[in-house]
């Protein structure tokens, strides 16, 4: 399968806000040299607690937020270097579905205006065809064509995230970063949410990346998925392998954390000491070097470099380092 996005060496660093006392302009290393290949027709989880830079990663490669450096090739182009007119027309490519579906609603506005907006802009439907149009996203999402005059007040957590998966659809986009869409919602609308979005992927040939802070839902949806700690990727795997064979010391932790529904297997669960260290201070070897019970010396000045143990699986981590 060809790769709709290639992602290489990407990298978001914030200034942090610095006063005449403290003259170090320091920054937050958000995303700090990323590289990753999406293929066409794939969802790609990316996991990672709240703060590991998952979210500005999504955007990143969106362009809603600029990058610091790097590239992110979208079907061979490198669309960090588009001009404003050139991002725009992207929107109709690549789209966002975020965690609050019902704070990127307009109070105001009907479902119908809501729907109807992104048509507007891109001139994708005009007169009779709009009201049409608005209808058969509606259905696509599992809504009846009677939502077009309710207002987002109206409607559940669950039917908010379909009007805002509707949205993003009206564009029809190739490629689409999904941010935590199910996090807000309780478990049993979670997975009718989910299981709406592998129909549309399939219907619609979409891709996604699929950013989430639960295992349990990354489980189900994803195809391959990569791990991220303090804006770097840590093990990426096809989900299988990652869930059968965790490797990384970061991996094995989160994914002991999970509950496992088999009462016969008995996992340990592993805590991990410590806290997630300062961003704008990263250790600079390893990042996970302070909290990981397998750590060695090298570990503490030497960045791991991610390389393949087993088809479809990489590991950043020297306990994987053949040759030192
Ligand atoms: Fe632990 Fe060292 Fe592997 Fe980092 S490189 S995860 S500190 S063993
Ligand atoms: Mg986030």
């Amino acid at each position: 399968n060809k790769n709709i996005l290639t992602v290489k060496d990407l990298k978001k660093h914030y200034p942090v806000k610095s006063n005449f006392l403290n003259k170090d302009k320091k920054v937050v290393k958000a995303v700090d040299g990323i590289n990753l290949a999406i293929k066409k027709g794939e969802t790609l989880g990316l996991v990672g607690e709240s703060g590991c830079g998952k979210s500005t990663f999504g955007r990143t490669i969106l362009r809603l937020i600029e990058s610091t450096s790097g590239s992110v090739l979208y079907n061979g182009n490198n669309i960090l270097s588009y001009n404003n007119k050139e991002v725009r027309s992207l929107r109709s490519e690549m789209q966002i579905i975020f965690q609050d579906a019902g704070a990127s609603l307009n109070p105001r506005m009907t479902l119908g205006e809501i729907i109807r907006t992104p048509l507007e802009i891109f001139r994708l439907a005009k007169g009779t065809e709009v009201e049409e149009r608005v209808i058969e996203l509606l259905n696509l999402v599992g809504l009846n064509e009677s939502y077009i005059h309710r207002f987002p007040h109206e409607l559940s957590g669950g039917q908010k995230q379909r009007v805002g998966i509707a949205r993003a659809l009206a564009v029809n986009p190739k490629f689409l970063v999904c941010d935590e869409p199910v996090s807000a919602l309780d478990v049993s609308v979670q997975s009718q949410i989910l299981n709406l979005m592998k129909k549309l992927k399939e219907t619609l040939n979409l891709t996604y990346l699929f950013i989430s802070h639960d295992l349990s839902v990354v489980n189900h949806i994803c195809d391959r998925v990569a791990v991220m700690y303090l804006g770097k990727i840590v093990e990426i795997a096809h989900r299988d392998k990652l869930f059968n064979n965790p490797s990384h010391p970061y991996t094995k932790a989160l994914l002991s954390a999970i509950p496992i529904p088999d009462p016969t297997i008995n996992r340990e669960r592993i805590v991990l000491e410590g806290d997630v260290p300062n961003p704008t201070d990263p250790p600079k070897g390893c990042r996970f070097y302070n909290r990981c019970q397998y750590r060695m010396e090298k570990c503490a000045s030497i960045y791991p470099s991610i390389d393949k143990i087993d088809d479809n699986h990489f590991v950043a981590c020297h306990l994987y380092h053949k040759n030192g």
